[in-house]
């Protein structure tokens, strides 16, 4: 499984004949769902990572968003995110907090590998912790990623004490590579550079330095761990990601003995370098290019691995939208949301709350009311009458899979009332940039390629939800279709 962070189905068209590499590879040989979309309404990272990996929506696997609050018996809130996990810790660090499958609440495709077969080996590697972790599913199983506070490839004390060898190794050659990755040049052929926005905008990256050669230190600070981070949001990330999944493939002789094996890998860069310039940009533009040739190593060392006996699934967790000046520039509707914004809605908030405080339900319709009179709001519900709209509201409908009891999301999800912005409109947290997490097109249709055994090239039209792929892979290596997967399998051939 390759999902690519932020890769909408949009971004794959508009370049798709711009891939010579791996991209390029499994247009021309892949069975590809042309309208395959994520069918929840919060289109962040941990929701769409787990879907693919089980096959349920949000409101059976509970990571409804990257962020969430719960509520203890005293009636306070807390914070909780995704997959930190502040009972264990990372390897070879005494007090970072690690990450865990621990609020996940669906099993995955490489949990029902194992449990039919232990010898199966699941292994799962990204950029990010929650991508590599939910990909992976609720297993102990083989699970790395990069963490930039220790700059180099890690996994927690959930999964194993300390780093297998080859990780270990693996890890002894990095320092020496990032130290060649300080200036982040423009590969782009000219012949291509049109196809993307003009190199410089004010809303790009950091508002100064919006223009090729990126470069650290003039980007980041001298701060201890921020080469780490501001390498963590270039195209090079990509590249170690996907050198470790190579090296694990063949360290753990993947695909090659008598068991079926997952191999899981998550390629982060499109993600930050989407946020940091847009999709439009030609920093994404120079990264998809770099991507596309990373998908081929990938493919090559699977070719040279295993042979013909693979199939691969590349797909995405989320779109994204385009920045709203970029939006605006050509007369569409779109909208950045400022401090002040968030201030006079907080502000409205307030009195609601102060003026319906001690009847929940009453001030859930009050603050619905008031969130609906907003001018870049689209809807808003109290969830207790969510259900009873979805079947006529299809924002209402997303917005359901993306419930799960105990976990409050969004903006006003601790007093039980959900909202969809109007498409296109970023909140005041985004100064620049851009985000995504709406339940609109532009974040929910994705790239779907199955590629290689048991696969016949085709394009394929009409609606394709992303919960089928899990029980499409399982299909395919007869499993039985697992218990709460609700998308019926995909005919690859
Ligand atoms: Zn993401």
């Amino acid at each position: 499984m390759v999902v690519v962070d932020q890769f909408g189905a949009d971004l794959f068209e508009h370049y798709a004949d711009a891939f010579p590499g791996g991209l390029g590879r499994l247009l021309a040989g892949g069975r590809r769902f042309s309208d395959a979309t994520h069918d929840h309404g919060i289109t962040e990272t941990s929701p769409g990572h787990a879907t693919v990996s089980t096959g349920t929506a949000p409101a059976e696997h509970g990571m409804v968003s990257n962020l969430w609050f719960t509520r203890d018996e005293r009636g306070a809130w807390s914070r909780a995110e995704n997959v930190i996990d502040p009972t264990l810790r990372m390897t070879g660090a005494e007090t970072l907090a690690g990450s865990s499958p621990a609020m996940l609440m669906a099993s995955g495709l490489g949990d029902w590998l194992v449990a039919r077969d232990p010898e199966s080996r699941v292994v799962s590697i990204s950029g990010k912790d929650r991508a590599a972790i939910l990909l992976a599913g609720q297993g102990a199983h083989t699970v790395y990623w990069f963490e930039p506070q220790l700059g180099r490839f890690a996994t927690s004390t959930f999964y194993r004490e300390s780093d297998a060898d080859w990780v270990v190794e693996f890890n002894e050659g990095l320092g020496e590579r990032l130290e060649g990755d300080r200036n982040w040049n423009l590969e782009v052929p000219d012949r291509l550079a049109s196809r993307a926005r003009a190199d410089s905008a004010a809303f790009e990256g950091d508002g100064i330095h919006t223009t090729f050669p990126h470069q650290f230190p003039a980007e980041g600070d001298t701060a201890a761990g921020a080469f780490a981070a501001w390498w963590s949001a270039t195209p090079y990330l990509d590249r170690e990601t996907t050198s470790l999944a190579i090296v694990a493939l063949s360290e753990m002789n993947l695909g090659r003995g008598s068991s079926v094996d997952l191999l899981s890998v998550s390629l982060s860069a499109t993600d930050r370098v989407g946020h940091a310039y847009g999709p439009d940009s030609l920093e994404q533009l120079d990264n998809l290019l770099r991507l596309d040739a990373q998908v081929g190593r990938l493919l090559e060392a699977l070719d040279r691995e295993v042979g013909g006996r693979y199939t691969l699934v590349l797909t995405s967790d989320h779109g994204v939208s385009r920045a709203p000046e970029a939006l605006q520039a050509e007369g569409a509707a779109a909208r950045r949301l400022t401090q002040e914004d968030g201030s006079r809605f907080n502000e409205r908030a307030g009195e609601d709350l102060r003026a319906y405080g001690s009847d929940p339900e009453r001030l859930a319709q009050a603050l619905a009311e008031s969130a609906r009179a907003e001018a870049w709001i689209a809807s808003a519900w109290p969830e207790s009458e969510l259900a009873g709209v979805a079947p006529g509201d299809s924002l209402a409908a997303l917005m359901l899979e993306s419930l799960y009891p105990g976990r409050a999301v969004g903006l006003l999800g601790r007093y039980g009332v959900q909202v969809a912005l109007t498409p296109h409109t970023l909140l005041w947290a985004w100064p620049r940039g851009t985000d995504h997490g709406s339940p609109y097109l532009y974040d929910r249709r994705v790239p779907l390629v199955f590629y290689g055994a048991g696969v016949a090239p085709a394009v394929v039209a009409g609606r394709a939800s992303t919960r089928s792929i899990a029980p499409t892979l399982a299909g395919l290596v007869g499993l039985a279709t697992p218990p709460g997967a609700s998308a019926p399998p995909f005919v690859l051939r």
